[in-house]
C-alpha cells in the first residue's frame, strides 16, 4: 500500500504560491498511482499532480491529495532509429539531458530551466523560441496503448490525468545532439523598431532560435541569436556573472529600489551595460545554451500574441511606462517566437505567436508593487488577442478563455467526459472551467 504523508506544505519554486495538501504521496509506479486515485474516489477527495513545482502560479496547488511525481523518473526506452525517448513523467529534464546524450540525442528545444519535469513542461505548455519550433508539448505524444488520450489535449494542467495512464509516461521526439552558438547584438530601441520590429520575418529566418530583450525605462535592446554550429563548445567568461558578484549586487540594488523606486530605471540601464555592451559569444551543447541558473525568485507574466502584433504590443507597453513614470518594471521584457500548432488549449493554437514575458523580482523574498504594471500589460495583451501562459499567474476566467480559444468548448467536453466528478480540479482550474 502506498504511504501518504500528512502535514506537508507545498510551495512553488518562487515561493509565491503554496498549499497544505490533506495527503501527500510520492508513488513509485503506475499501480501506486492507481491506489491513490482509488482512495481519492472512495473518500471523495480531489487530486493534483505536481512535478518540479516551478510554475509561477497556483496551478499545481491543492488542499486535497497531492501526487508528487519525483519517484517516477526513469527513462523507459530510447529508440535511436526513430529518435524517440519514452520517459516516466516525473523525470527532471536536467536528468534527461545526460541520458539522451549517451545515445547522441537531445531535445530540439527547451525552456529556460531544466529543474522541471517532462510532465510539467508538457502539461503547462512550456515554450522557448524559434519560429520553426512549436511549444514543448508539440515534441510529445501519448504513449500507446492509451489511444483515448487524444493528441490535441496534450496540454492538461494535471487535469484529465489518470483516467488514462498516458500522463504518467511520455514519448518525446528528439534529434541528434547538437552544439549551439550564442551571440548577440545591441541596438537602441528606435533602431530595433526599424531593423527588428519592421523586419521580423527576416530575423526569424536568419536565426533559428531568435529572441530579443528590451530593458524597460531605457532605450536598450539586446538581440540574441542562437544557431547550430560545427564549432566545438567554448565560452567567453563574464567574470561579473560567472563569479556571482552580479547576482548579489543586483539583488541588493533591487532591494534598495523597493524603497526608492526611481532607482529601477538606473538599475536596468546599469545591468544592460554590464551584461551586453561587451561582445560575448559562446558555443555549447544545446541544453547548456538554452537554460541558465536562475537565482532570483520572481513574479512573471507571459502571454502569447499573434506574431504580427509584436510591434504594436511592445510599443504600447513602452508608451504606458513612459506616460506613467511611477510604474516600475524590472528587466528584461523578453520577446520570443513560436510556431502555431493544433493543440486545443495551446496559446499558439492555429497561429504563429510571439511570447512577451514581463518580470518583477522579489529581492530577499520581498514583493515589489507590480499591480499597475501587471494590469497595463494584461490590458495590452488582451487588446491584441493574447492568450496567457497556463503556468504563469493571470487574471483570466472562463469567459475570457471562451473568447480566446476557438476550441474551448470542445476541450471542456473532453474534460467533462474524462473527469465527470471534477476530481482533478483545483481553485486555479475552477476559474478556467467554471
Ligand atoms: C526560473 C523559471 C524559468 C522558466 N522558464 C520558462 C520558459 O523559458 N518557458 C516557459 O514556457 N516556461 C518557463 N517557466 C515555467 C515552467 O516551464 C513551467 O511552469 C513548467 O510547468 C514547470 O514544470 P514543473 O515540472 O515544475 O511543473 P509543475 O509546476 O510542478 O506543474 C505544472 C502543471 O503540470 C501538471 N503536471 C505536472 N506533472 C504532471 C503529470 N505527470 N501528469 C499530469 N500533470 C502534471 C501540474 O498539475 C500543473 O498543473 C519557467 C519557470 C521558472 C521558475
Amino acid at each position: 500500500m502506498v504511504h501518504g504523508y500528512k502535514g506537508v506544505k507545498f510551495q512553488n519554486w518562487a515561493r509565491t504560491y503554496g498549499c497544505c495538501p490533506e495527503m501527500y504521496y510520492q508513488p513509485t509506479s503506475v499501480e501506486e498511482v492507481r491506489e491513490v486515485l482509488a482512495l481519492a474516489r472512495q473518500q471523495n477527495k480531489r487530486v493534483k499532480v505536481v512535478g518540479g513545482g516551478h510554475s509561477p502560479s497556483d496551478i499545481a496547488c491543492t488542499d486535497g491529495f497531492m501526487i508528487h511525481m519525483g519517484k517516477m523518473n526513469r527513462v523507459l526506452q530510447v529508440d535511436t532509429e526513430k529518435k524517440q525517448v519514452t520517459v516516466e513523467a516525473g523525470i527532471l529534464l536536467s536528468d534527461l539531458h545526460p541520458q539522451l546524450g549517451k545515445h547522441g540525442l537531445a531535445l530540439s528545444n527547451l525552456g529556460a530551466v531544466s529543474d522541471v519535469t517532462a510532465g510539467g513542461v508538457i502539461g503547462s505548455g512550456t515554450h522557448n523560441t524559434g519560429i520553426k519550433h512549436g511549444i514543448l508539448p508539440t515534441l510529445s505524444h501519448p504513449v500507446a496503448p492509451e489511444k483515448q488520450c487524444l493528441n490535441f489535449t496534450r496540454i492538461w494542467f494535471g487535469e484529465l490525468v489518470m483516467n488514462t495512464d498516458c500522463r504518467l509516461r511520455s514519448a518525446f521526439k528528439t534529434c541528434l545532439q547538437y552544439v549551439l552558438a550564442w551571440t548577440h547584438a545591441v541596438f537602441p530601441f528606435a533602431f530595433c523598431r526599424g531593423q527588428v520590429l519592421d523586419n521580423l520575418d527576416s530575423h526569424l529566418k536568419k536565426s533559428e532560435y531568435f529572441r530579443f530583450l528590451w530593458f524597460p525605462h531605457s532605450e536598450n535592446v539586446s538581440v540574441i541569436y542562437q544557431d547550430h554550429t560545427n564549432k566545438p563548445p567554448s565560452s567567453s567568461a563574464n567574470w561579473f556573472w560567472d563569479y556571482a558578484i552580479g547576482f548579489y549586487l543586483l539583488e541588493f540594488l533591487l532591494w534598495i529600489s523597493s524603497f526608492l523606486p526611481g532607482l529601477v530605471g538606473w538599475i536596468n540601464r546599469f545591468f544592460f551595460w554590464l551584461l551586453f555592451t561587451r561582445k560575448r559569444e559562446s558555443s555549447n551543447l544545446s541544453h547548456e545554451i538554452f537554460t541558465y541558473e536562475c537565482r532570483f525568485k520572481q513574479h512573471v507574466q507571459d502571454w502569447a500574441i499573434p506574431r504580427e502584433k509584436t510591434k504594436e504590443a511592445l510599443l504600447e507597453l513602452k508608451a504606458v511606462l513612459e506616460t506613467h513614470p511611477k510604474m516600475v518594471a524590472h528587466f528584461p521584457v523578453e520577446v520570443r517566437f513560436t510556431r502555431g500548432d493544433d493543440i486545443l488549449l495551446s496559446p499558439c493554437f492555429q497561429r504563429d505567436s510571439c511570447y512577451m514575458n514581463i518580470i518583477m523580482y522579489r529581492p530577499y523574498g520581498k514583493d515589489i508593487p507590480r499591480l499597475d504594471y501587471w494590469l497595463a500589460y494584461e490590458t495590452i495583451m488582451k487588446k491584441v488577442g493574447g492568450r496567457p501562459h497556463w503556468a504563469k499567474a493571470h487574471n483570466c476566467t472562463r469567459k475570457d478563455f471562451e473568447k480566446m480559444y476557438p476550441a474551448f468548448s470542445k476541450f471542456c467536453a473532453i474534460r467533462e467526459k474524462l473527469d465527470p466528478t471534477g476530481m482533478f480540479l483545483n481553485a486555479y482550474l475552477e476559474k478556467v472551467f467554471y
